[in-house]
């Protein structure tokens, strides 16, 4: 049977490929370290494993949850984005629950995205901001994310006739897979530009929990005005150790989310309930401060050891990422794949979030800082080098 037109444009999902090689190295007994993807390796909370658990307990929740999520999680939401970013939220009509921020993000381009529109996506990027787009029958045009302008966007390279058709832009930050982190003068600057020419503002601020030496990455709702174009979604999985949780949101504009929360009850009934209850009781509390001292302490050991090894990468300031240039003489996919070979090494090809990409490749901290030297053990032994 023919697949349809909508199928056959996307591209494949590069993790899902990664995770087969490794699964089947692992099976002909290679000791395989994975510095691909950003899967933490922590636990949970325990008070969100403890809600989890008595909420489990109960029959009322054994039901179909609504496809809002309970009125009580949008409220812890609420409440969290006052202490965290001093943004007022109506917990009834800017906020929805998601089944992760990857759900939202795939489908809120089908709420807004005609045959023919444009997603302004960025390059290099997380893949989804480009498949949704394509599912929804769209066109994407990636604004590269240049090392020179320190990984932002450059809007006013984007031409007059892409303008006119374009729906959305999508921006992250902190950023997947550069490291790079914005300030609030960017996100006004995006939020202005946007409100000129009439377009969408998704933000996925995924890793906004995330960040070093200082830094607290802030939320593009925190600009004046920013409810009129902008939309965030969130996630708990980075933030509390719960990506197999399936809890996120998206937060803000009224109308992206009135449409998303249309769309949802249309083909999901939401989030198991006790699962909610667990992400209330996650947001209870600020991120850990020991998570972060582990990420950092991860973080300035690679940048250590690549360092020694011939490599000039800064640390990033949030994120859980190493975004460092492949040597000469490769691309990105080669030297992933050369590195795999020589040492059992997974690192993730930068040509994965988009052409731009191809000089670099990402490294991610979630394995112990045992593992990562020992990774870098191997690299050395084998003579691979930044030349
Ligand atoms: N956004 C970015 C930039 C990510 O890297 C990820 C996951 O890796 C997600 C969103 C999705 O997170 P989740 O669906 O677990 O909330």
């Amino acid at each position: 049977m023919q697949e349809s037109s909508r199928i056959r444009r996307l591209p494949p999902y590069l993790f899902a490929q990664i995770e087969e090689r490794i699964a089947e190295a692992v099976k002909s007994g290679r000791d395989v370290i994975s510095l691909g993807i950003g899967d933490p390796d922590l636990p949970t909370p325990p008070r969100a494993v403890e809600a989890l658990a008595e909420a489990a307990i109960l029959p009322g929740n054994h039901r179909y949850p609504s496809s809002a999520g309970l009125l009580e999680f949008r409220q812890a939401v609420a409440d969290w984005y006052r202490t965290r970013f001093g943004v007022e939220l109506d917990p009834k009509t800017e906020i929805t629950t998601l089944i992760g921020s990857k759900e939202g993000i795939a489908n809120l381009p089908l709420c807004f995205v005609e045959n023919g529109d444009i997603s302004l996506v960025p390059d290099p990027g997380y893949p989804v901001y480009t498949s949704g787009t394509l599912l929804a029958g769209g066109e994407v045009y990636n604004l590269p994310l240049l090392e020179e302008n320190s990984f932002l966007p450059d809007f006013a390279a984007v031409p007059a006739e892409v303008l006119r058709r374009t729906k959305l832009l999508w921006l992250n930050y902190p950023n997947n897979p550069t490291g790079a982190v914005a300030g609030r003068e960017f996100f006004e600057r995006a939020v202005a530009w946007a409100r000129e020419h009439q377009i969408l503002i998704c933000h996925d601020a995924a890793y906004s929990e995330i960040a070093f030496d200082g830094f607290r990455p802030p939320s593009i709702l925190e600009v004046d005005g920013a409810k009129d174009v902008a939309v965030e979604f969130h996630s708990l999985s980075k933030t509390y150790n719960m990506t197999g949780w399936r809890i996120g949101w998206a937060a803000g504009n009224a109308q992206a989310v009135g449409a998303l929360r249309r769309l949802k009850t249309n083909i999901d009934s939401g989030v198991f309930q006790p699962i909610q209850y667990a992400a209330i009781a996650a947001l209870s509390e600020p991120v850990a401060s020991d998570l972060i001292a582990v990420y950092q302490q991860r973080r300035d050991l690679v940048v250590e050891q690549l360092s020694a090894l011939g490599w000039n990468v800064a640390p990033p300031k949030a994120g859980i990422y190493i975004w460092a240039p492949v040597p000469s003489g490769y691309s990105s996919l080669e030297f992933a794949e050369h590195v795999f070979e020589q040492t059992n090494v997974v690192i993730t090809p930068g040509v994965g979030y988009g052409r731009h990409g191809d000089g670099y490749f990402r490294i991610s901290i979630c394995l112990p800082a045992e593992r990562i030297a020992a990774a870098f053990q191997r690299w050395e032994t084998q003579g691979i080098r930044f030349a």
